[in-house]
């Protein structure tokens, strides 16, 4: 039976990152998967989660299930970190929580929600994206289209047809942002950008769905949930997918939240129902250690204090490496513009390398780079900069 199968594709992303494991070749670098690296190369258990897990072990009493949607005080926790401790949405019982295996385990909730209960709606997701959105949202039966978002001649963000693209969208049309560091350009929309694409949403009777990855990665842990605040100040309902991967670092833990913003406390509930018969059927119930320690960290005042400091240590590292790039290509002889690198958000952005750069790169120099040109800033580091710059010279 198995004789008519064909082999699918390497994931673009994971794939390299196999790659990169089996080169033998001693001064590689890996630019390619999204996973914060300390100044020494490694991706360390933050200290506030150590904590976090010897108070869980010495407290845990049994392993039995968890409920469809995890435990209430994670909710909470997600709730208070996505709109503010003092929400009224919260306060008005508008939203429900499912605890979720991961940002991806959210967003196939939200996928399967989405389809089942809003019908043959279009998602509407930014060109580019994050490789995997197309895949989660067809996944569960659901058309995609593209707006534009990215204009490669100034490296900003192309508003003017964002608008425009998302103004052919039909009303009950779901709409995808990154609710900060967007993946892959590192771009984010002002304040005042927020504004006008909630404006939009509301009177096309758009429904928003934020992607929530890097919460803490671009200004602040607050900060950096502004442009969903001001969707929530707004609309009557919206959808989250949070993945705590990165922030605290938890990314073999699996843990993340679909979080559903309802226009009352009564359809919140009975909207909600729907997503707990949708994680039933996939996972039954969600992975319960990662979100443990996750509660433990945001409900302890001393915990929560220093794993902010922790999330400011890694988004100011990357904000570091980001400077020196830019001038160590310099240093190199590179005279073409990187000064953008400068001014983006996050792990990510798009370098502007082009396919046969990327692949000699590889080839000659042992520097992974995902096929698009996106570069993953957290992969730099002091020691490995200078071969890094001389190799991008040399291939440009
Ligand atoms: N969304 C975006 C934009 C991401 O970049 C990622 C991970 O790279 C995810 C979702 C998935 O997160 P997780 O690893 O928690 O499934």
């Amino acid at each position: 039976m198995f004789e008519k199968i064909i082999a699918a594709p390497a994931d673009p992303i994971l794939g390299l990152t196999d790659e990169f494991k089996a080169d033998p070749r001693t001064h590689k670098i890996n630019l390619g998967v999204g996973i914060y690296k300390n100044e020494a190369g490694n991706t360390p258990v933050l200290a506030t989660v150590k904590k976090a897990e010897a108070i869980l072990l010495a407290q845990e009493t049994t392993k039995s299930y968890l409920s469809i949607q995890g435990t209430p005080e994670y909710g909470l926790a997600v709730q208070q970190l996505l709109f503010g401790a003092d929400a009224t949405l919260i306060a008005e019982k508008r939203i429900q929580t499912a605890q979720a295996p991961g940002g991806t385990g959210a967003l196939r909730v939200a996928a399967e929600f989405i389809k089942r209960q809003l019908g043959d709606v279009t998602v509407w997701i930014s060109n580019p994206t994050w490789a995997n959105h197309h895949g989660v949202f067809g996944a569960a039966g659901l058309e995609t289209k593209t707006y534009g978002y990215y204009n490669a001649q100034v490296k900003d963000i192309d508003f003017d047809t964002t608008i425009a693209d998302l103004s052919q969208a039909n009303a009950g049309d779901v709409v995808l942002f990154h609710g900060c560091c967007h993946n892959p350009t590192g771009i984010d929309p002002t304040n005042q950008q927020w504004q006008t694409l909630a404006k939009l949403c509301l009177e096309k009777n758009l429904l928003p769905m934020f992607d929530f990855a890097y919460q803490g990665f671009a200004q602040g842990v607050e900060e950096d949930a502004q442009g969903l605040r001001i969707f929530a100040d707004q609309m009557p309902e919206l959808l989250v997918a949070s993945s705590f991967s990165k922030n605290f670092g938890l990314y073999n833990e699996r843990v993340g939240a679909f979080t559903l913003v309802a226009n009352n406390a009564e359809q919140a509930i009975i909207s909600f129902s729907q997503v707990k018969s949708i994680a039933r059927v996939i996972y039954s119930n969600p992975p319960a250690h990662g979100a443990a320690v996750v509660t433990q960290i945001l409900n302890d005042t001393v915990l929560r204090a220093e794993w902010e400091l922790e999330v400011a240590e890694m988004r100011d590292r990357i904000q570091e490496m980001r400077v020196l790039f830019v001038a160590t290509l310099k240093q190199c002889g590179v005279n073409t513009d990187f000064s953008f690198i400068e001014r983006q958000n996050g792990m990510f952005s798009f370098s502007g390398l082009n396919k046969d750069q990327v692949n000699r790169l590889k080839d000659e120099f042992a520097i992974y780079i995902v096929g698009s040109g996106r570069i993953s800033v957290a992969g730099m580091t002091k020691s490995n900069m200078l071969p890094l710059c001389k190799g991008i010279a040399a291939v440009l």
